[in-house]
Protein backbone atom coordinates (compact mmCIF):
# COMPACT_ATOMS: atom_id res chain seq x y z
CA UNK A 1 0.00 0.00 0.00
CA UNK A 2 1.49 3.19 -0.67
CA UNK A 3 -0.11 6.54 2.03
CA UNK A 4 0.97 10.29 1.01
CA UNK A 5 0.82 12.06 3.77
CA UNK A 6 0.11 16.24 3.95
CA UNK A 7 1.25 18.25 6.61
CA UNK A 8 4.13 15.71 7.79
CA UNK A 9 4.86 18.16 10.65
CA UNK A 10 1.97 19.68 12.48
CA UNK A 11 1.18 17.68 15.46
CA UNK A 12 -1.36 15.13 13.88
CA UNK A 13 1.31 14.50 10.84
CA UNK A 14 4.46 14.00 13.05
CA UNK A 15 2.67 11.24 14.90
CA UNK A 16 1.03 10.02 11.64
CA UNK A 17 5.02 9.53 10.53
CA UNK A 18 5.30 7.02 13.25
CA UNK A 19 1.93 4.79 13.23
CA UNK A 20 1.46 4.97 9.29
CA UNK A 21 4.91 4.18 8.38
CA UNK A 22 3.99 0.31 8.85
CA UNK A 23 0.79 0.06 6.87
CA UNK A 24 3.14 0.23 3.89
CA UNK A 25 5.29 2.61 1.31
CA UNK A 26 4.73 6.20 3.17
CA UNK A 27 5.39 9.79 1.76
CA UNK A 28 5.86 12.31 4.17
CA UNK A 29 5.33 15.96 2.57
CA UNK A 30 5.18 19.15 4.29
CA UNK A 31 4.82 23.01 2.53
CA UNK A 32 8.97 22.91 2.15
CA UNK A 33 9.19 19.47 0.16
CA UNK A 34 11.03 19.95 -2.94
CA UNK A 35 10.65 17.13 -5.04
CA UNK A 36 6.64 16.97 -4.51
CA UNK A 37 4.48 19.64 -3.97
CA UNK A 38 3.18 20.03 -0.37
CA UNK A 39 2.08 23.32 -0.36
CA UNK A 40 -1.86 23.55 0.30
CA UNK A 41 -2.34 26.82 -1.33
CA UNK A 42 -0.56 25.49 -3.96
CA UNK A 43 -3.94 23.46 -5.69
CA UNK A 44 -2.13 22.51 -8.75
CA UNK A 45 0.75 21.55 -7.39
CA UNK A 46 -0.97 18.73 -4.79
CA UNK A 47 -3.40 17.67 -7.32
CA UNK A 48 0.16 16.86 -9.45
CA UNK A 49 1.66 15.69 -6.48
CA UNK A 50 -1.25 13.19 -6.11
CA UNK A 51 -1.30 12.35 -9.86
CA UNK A 52 2.44 11.46 -9.56
CA UNK A 53 2.16 9.05 -6.52
CA UNK A 54 -1.12 7.31 -7.16
CA UNK A 55 -1.23 6.57 -3.44
CA UNK A 56 -3.93 4.28 -2.11
CA UNK A 57 -4.37 6.19 0.36
CA UNK A 58 -4.13 10.24 0.99
CA UNK A 59 -3.93 11.96 4.80
CA UNK A 60 -4.18 15.54 5.27
CA UNK A 61 -2.69 16.62 8.66
CA UNK A 62 -2.07 20.01 7.27
CA UNK A 63 -4.40 23.20 8.12
CA UNK A 64 -4.46 26.50 9.01
CA UNK A 65 -5.19 25.89 12.57
CA UNK A 66 -4.43 29.88 13.58
CA UNK A 67 -7.87 30.47 14.95
CA UNK A 68 -7.39 34.16 15.47
CA UNK A 69 -5.51 34.98 12.71
CA UNK A 70 -8.03 33.51 10.44
CA UNK A 71 -10.58 36.48 11.75
CA UNK A 72 -8.16 38.71 9.92
CA UNK A 73 -6.99 36.01 7.31
CA UNK A 74 -9.92 34.65 5.63
CA UNK A 75 -8.64 34.73 2.94
CA UNK A 76 -5.47 32.23 3.32
CA UNK A 77 -8.00 29.91 5.52
CA UNK A 78 -10.34 29.12 3.22
CA UNK A 79 -7.53 28.52 0.81
CA UNK A 80 -5.98 25.95 2.94
CA UNK A 81 -9.12 24.33 5.20
CA UNK A 82 -11.49 24.43 2.26
CA UNK A 83 -10.04 25.01 -0.97
CA UNK A 84 -6.85 22.69 -0.67
CA UNK A 85 -8.95 19.90 0.85
CA UNK A 86 -11.49 19.77 -2.59
CA UNK A 87 -8.53 20.16 -4.95
CA UNK A 88 -7.08 16.74 -2.92
CA UNK A 89 -10.65 15.06 -2.75
CA UNK A 90 -11.10 15.35 -6.58
CA UNK A 91 -7.63 14.22 -7.12
CA UNK A 92 -7.90 11.12 -4.75
CA UNK A 93 -11.16 10.43 -6.57
CA UNK A 94 -9.36 10.69 -9.90
CA UNK A 95 -6.96 8.14 -8.89
CA UNK A 96 -9.11 5.81 -6.43
CA UNK A 97 -7.71 6.81 -3.76
CA UNK A 98 -8.84 7.01 0.02
CA UNK A 99 -8.52 10.62 1.88
CA UNK A 100 -8.65 10.61 5.50
CA UNK A 101 -9.19 14.18 6.65
CA UNK A 102 -9.14 15.84 9.87
CA UNK A 103 -12.07 18.60 11.01
CA UNK A 104 -13.24 19.95 14.40
CA UNK A 105 -15.66 20.16 17.01
CA UNK A 106 -15.37 24.29 15.67
CA UNK A 107 -17.94 23.22 13.49
CA UNK A 108 -20.90 23.04 15.67
CA UNK A 109 -22.25 26.35 17.72
CA UNK A 110 -21.28 24.84 21.10
CA UNK A 111 -24.56 25.80 22.66
CA UNK A 112 -26.37 22.96 25.32
CA UNK A 113 -24.12 20.08 27.11
CA UNK A 114 -24.80 17.27 25.04
CA UNK A 115 -22.10 15.54 22.99
CA UNK A 116 -22.39 16.34 19.46
CA UNK A 117 -23.30 13.51 17.03
CA UNK A 118 -21.98 13.29 13.79
CA UNK A 119 -25.11 14.48 11.64
CA UNK A 120 -26.10 17.16 14.54
CA UNK A 121 -26.63 20.32 12.90
CA UNK A 122 -23.71 22.52 12.24
CA UNK A 123 -23.03 26.69 13.12
CA UNK A 124 -19.64 27.89 13.43
CA UNK A 125 -18.97 30.64 15.13
CA UNK A 126 -15.49 31.45 13.63
CA UNK A 127 -13.85 32.07 10.17
CA UNK A 128 -11.72 28.92 11.07
CA UNK A 129 -15.06 26.88 12.14
CA UNK A 130 -16.63 28.25 8.97
CA UNK A 131 -13.73 27.18 6.42
CA UNK A 132 -13.17 23.67 8.43
CA UNK A 133 -16.52 22.88 7.79
CA UNK A 134 -16.27 23.95 3.99
CA UNK A 135 -14.18 21.78 3.58
CA UNK A 136 -15.61 19.10 4.90
CA UNK A 137 -18.24 19.40 2.19
CA UNK A 138 -16.51 19.93 -0.39
CA UNK A 139 -14.88 16.53 0.31
CA UNK A 140 -18.08 14.47 0.72
CA UNK A 141 -19.52 16.38 -2.56
CA UNK A 142 -16.44 15.36 -4.57
CA UNK A 143 -14.79 11.60 -3.64
CA UNK A 144 -16.92 9.29 -1.69
CA UNK A 145 -13.92 7.52 -0.24
CA UNK A 146 -13.35 9.85 3.13
CA UNK A 147 -12.74 9.45 6.67
CA UNK A 148 -13.23 13.07 8.19
CA UNK A 149 -12.43 12.72 11.66
CA UNK A 150 -13.81 15.87 13.94
CA UNK A 151 -11.64 16.10 16.84
CA UNK A 152 -11.05 18.40 19.58
CA UNK A 153 -8.56 20.08 21.66
CA UNK A 154 -5.55 18.21 20.39
CA UNK A 155 -2.10 18.26 21.88
CA UNK A 156 1.14 16.68 21.55
CA UNK A 157 4.47 16.31 24.19
CA UNK A 158 6.51 18.67 21.04
CA UNK A 159 6.21 21.96 20.48
CA UNK A 160 4.21 24.14 22.82
CA UNK A 161 0.77 23.11 24.81
CA UNK A 162 -2.08 24.03 27.17
CA UNK A 163 -0.58 21.88 29.76
CA UNK A 164 3.57 22.85 29.34
CA UNK A 165 1.67 27.07 29.38
CA UNK A 166 0.03 26.03 33.16
CA UNK A 167 3.31 24.41 34.36
CA UNK A 168 5.46 27.61 33.16
CA UNK A 169 2.63 29.86 34.83
CA UNK A 170 2.36 27.89 37.86
CA UNK A 171 6.28 28.04 38.43
CA UNK A 172 6.13 31.99 38.11
CA UNK A 173 2.88 32.50 39.96
CA UNK A 174 1.21 32.03 43.05
CA UNK A 175 -2.44 31.86 41.31
CA UNK A 176 -3.85 31.39 37.84
CA UNK A 177 -6.93 32.43 36.25
CA UNK A 178 -8.65 29.65 33.44
CA UNK A 179 -11.57 29.38 32.16
CA UNK A 180 -14.15 27.09 33.10
CA UNK A 181 -17.03 27.11 30.73
CA UNK A 182 -16.20 25.85 27.66
CA UNK A 183 -15.65 21.70 27.89
CA UNK A 184 -14.24 18.86 25.83
CA UNK A 185 -11.92 16.32 25.79
CA UNK A 186 -8.27 16.89 25.71
CA UNK A 187 -6.92 14.69 22.92
CA UNK A 188 -3.26 13.51 21.95
CA UNK A 189 -2.00 13.63 18.81
CA UNK A 190 -0.79 9.90 19.27
CA UNK A 191 -4.19 8.54 19.74
CA UNK A 192 -5.34 10.16 17.01
CA UNK A 193 -2.88 9.00 14.94
CA UNK A 194 -3.00 5.34 16.07
CA UNK A 195 -6.75 5.62 15.64
CA UNK A 196 -6.10 6.71 12.16
CA UNK A 197 -3.78 3.80 11.31
CA UNK A 198 -6.17 1.34 12.57
CA UNK A 199 -9.05 3.21 10.50
CA UNK A 200 -7.10 2.85 7.39
CA UNK A 201 -6.45 -0.81 8.29
CA UNK A 202 -9.72 -1.45 8.15
CA UNK A 203 -11.33 0.41 5.44
CA UNK A 204 -8.19 -0.91 3.02
CA UNK A 205 -9.00 -4.09 3.66
CA UNK A 206 -12.53 -4.23 2.81
CA UNK A 207 -14.17 -1.77 4.71
CA UNK A 208 -15.69 0.09 1.75
CA UNK A 209 -18.58 0.79 3.38
CA UNK A 210 -17.20 2.43 6.35
CA UNK A 211 -16.20 6.06 4.93
CA UNK A 212 -18.19 9.42 6.24
CA UNK A 213 -17.57 11.91 9.49
CA UNK A 214 -16.78 10.69 12.36
CA UNK A 215 -16.02 12.30 15.96
CA UNK A 216 -12.78 10.87 17.67
CA UNK A 217 -11.95 12.83 20.88
CA UNK A 218 -10.70 10.55 24.06
CA UNK A 219 -13.22 9.76 26.37
CA UNK A 220 -14.75 11.83 29.27
CA UNK A 221 -14.74 15.55 29.89
CA UNK A 222 -13.49 18.36 31.15
CA UNK A 223 -13.05 22.17 31.47
CA UNK A 224 -10.04 24.59 30.61
CA UNK A 225 -9.89 25.08 34.75
CA UNK A 226 -10.05 21.37 35.71
CA UNK A 227 -7.54 20.84 33.12
CA UNK A 228 -5.65 23.08 34.31
CA UNK A 229 -5.92 21.36 38.00
CA UNK A 230 -5.20 17.79 36.59
CA UNK A 231 -2.14 19.42 35.24
CA UNK A 232 -0.93 20.95 38.24
CA UNK A 233 -2.29 17.98 40.69
CA UNK A 234 0.14 15.43 38.39
CA UNK A 235 2.53 17.82 39.02
CA UNK A 236 2.35 17.63 42.64
CA UNK A 237 2.70 13.85 43.01
CA UNK A 238 5.93 13.92 40.91
CA UNK A 239 7.53 16.18 43.27
CA UNK A 240 7.58 19.36 40.71
CA UNK A 241 8.08 21.89 42.64
CA UNK A 242 5.70 25.17 41.40
CA UNK A 243 4.18 27.90 43.28
CA UNK A 244 0.63 27.91 42.05
CA UNK A 245 -1.46 24.58 43.38
CA UNK A 246 -4.59 23.27 41.84
CA UNK A 247 -6.46 25.29 45.33
CA UNK A 248 -5.17 28.86 43.61
CA UNK A 249 -6.39 28.19 40.23
CA UNK A 250 -9.09 30.09 39.66
CA UNK A 251 -12.42 29.74 37.43
CA UNK A 252 -13.47 32.39 35.23
CA UNK A 253 -15.93 32.81 32.62
CA UNK A 254 -14.50 32.84 28.77
CA UNK A 255 -15.74 36.30 28.47
CA UNK A 256 -12.83 37.34 31.18
CA UNK A 257 -9.99 36.27 27.81
CA UNK A 258 -11.80 38.21 25.03
CA UNK A 259 -10.27 36.62 21.72
CA UNK A 260 -10.59 37.92 18.08
CA UNK A 261 -12.21 34.36 17.50
CA UNK A 262 -15.46 33.01 18.82
CA UNK A 263 -15.11 29.42 20.69
CA UNK A 264 -17.91 27.59 21.26
CA UNK A 265 -18.99 26.68 24.94
CA UNK A 266 -19.63 23.24 24.28
CA UNK A 267 -16.79 21.06 22.01
CA UNK A 268 -18.16 17.42 23.85
CA UNK A 269 -18.03 14.65 20.74
CA UNK A 270 -20.07 11.51 21.00
CA UNK A 271 -17.18 8.90 19.60
CA UNK A 272 -19.89 5.79 20.17
CA UNK A 273 -20.43 5.41 15.39
CA UNK A 274 -16.34 5.21 15.47
CA UNK A 275 -16.09 2.49 18.54
CA UNK A 276 -18.52 1.02 17.30
CA UNK A 277 -18.23 1.00 13.14
CA UNK A 278 -14.60 0.53 14.33
CA UNK A 279 -14.40 -1.66 17.41
CA UNK A 280 -12.00 0.41 18.90
CA UNK A 281 -11.73 1.52 22.45
CA UNK A 282 -10.90 5.26 23.01
CA UNK A 283 -9.14 6.04 26.50
CA UNK A 284 -9.68 8.37 28.98
CA UNK A 285 -8.41 11.85 28.24
CA UNK A 286 -6.39 12.01 31.90
CA UNK A 287 -4.35 8.88 30.89
CA UNK A 288 -2.90 11.04 27.71
CA UNK A 289 -2.21 13.61 29.46
CA UNK A 290 -0.97 11.98 32.56
CA UNK A 291 1.25 10.40 30.31
CA UNK A 292 2.44 13.42 28.23
CA UNK A 293 3.41 15.19 31.21
CA UNK A 294 5.71 12.25 32.24
CA UNK A 295 7.64 12.59 28.60
CA UNK A 296 8.06 16.36 29.43
CA UNK A 297 9.21 16.09 33.06
P1 LIG B 1 -0.83 21.97 13.73
O1 LIG B 1 -1.06 23.42 13.73
O2 LIG B 1 0.08 21.35 14.74
O3 LIG B 1 -0.30 21.51 12.30
C1 LIG B 1 -0.83 22.00 11.12
C2 LIG B 1 0.20 21.78 10.07
O4 LIG B 1 -0.34 22.29 8.84
C3 LIG B 1 1.52 22.51 10.33
O5 LIG B 1 2.60 21.60 10.18
C4 LIG B 1 1.56 23.57 9.24
O6 LIG B 1 2.85 23.79 8.72
C5 LIG B 1 0.73 22.90 8.17
N1 LIG B 1 0.29 23.88 7.18
C6 LIG B 1 -0.35 25.06 7.37
N2 LIG B 1 -0.51 25.68 6.19
C7 LIG B 1 0.02 24.86 5.25
C8 LIG B 1 0.17 24.94 3.84
N3 LIG B 1 -0.25 26.01 3.14
N4 LIG B 1 0.74 23.92 3.20
C9 LIG B 1 1.21 22.84 3.88
N5 LIG B 1 1.12 22.71 5.20
C10 LIG B 1 0.53 23.71 5.87
O7 LIG B 1 -2.25 21.29 13.76
P2 LIG B 1 -2.73 19.93 14.42
O8 LIG B 1 -1.78 18.84 14.11
O9 LIG B 1 -3.10 20.20 15.82
O10 LIG B 1 -4.08 19.71 13.61
C11 LIG B 1 -4.31 18.59 12.75
C12 LIG B 1 -5.75 18.64 12.28
O11 LIG B 1 -6.63 18.58 13.40
C13 LIG B 1 -6.14 19.90 11.52
O12 LIG B 1 -6.99 19.55 10.47
C14 LIG B 1 -6.88 20.74 12.54
O13 LIG B 1 -7.81 21.61 11.93
C15 LIG B 1 -7.56 19.64 13.34
N6 LIG B 1 -7.90 20.03 14.70
C16 LIG B 1 -6.95 20.54 15.55
C17 LIG B 1 -7.29 20.90 16.84
C18 LIG B 1 -6.28 21.45 17.79
O14 LIG B 1 -6.63 21.71 18.96
N7 LIG B 1 -5.02 21.65 17.38
C19 LIG B 1 -8.66 20.73 17.34
C20 LIG B 1 -9.58 20.18 16.37
C21 LIG B 1 -9.19 19.83 15.11
P3 LIG B 1 3.74 24.99 9.25
O15 LIG B 1 4.24 24.55 10.59
O16 LIG B 1 4.81 25.07 8.20
O17 LIG B 1 2.86 26.20 9.32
Amino acid sequence: MKILLFGKNGQVGWELQRSLAPLGELIALDRRSIDLCGDLSNLEGIAAAVRQIRPDVIVNAAAYTAVDKAESDTAAARLVNAEAPGALAAAAHSVGAWLVHYSTDYVFDGSGNRPWHEDDATGPLSVYGRTKLDGEQRIAATCPKHLVLRTSWVYSSRGGNFAKTMLRLATERDRLTVIDDQFGAPTGADLLADVTSHMVRSITSGGDGSGGIYHLAAAGETSWHSYACFVLEQAALASKSLRASPDTVVAVPTTAFPTPAVRPHNSRLNTAKLRNRFGLHLPAWQQGVARMLAEIH
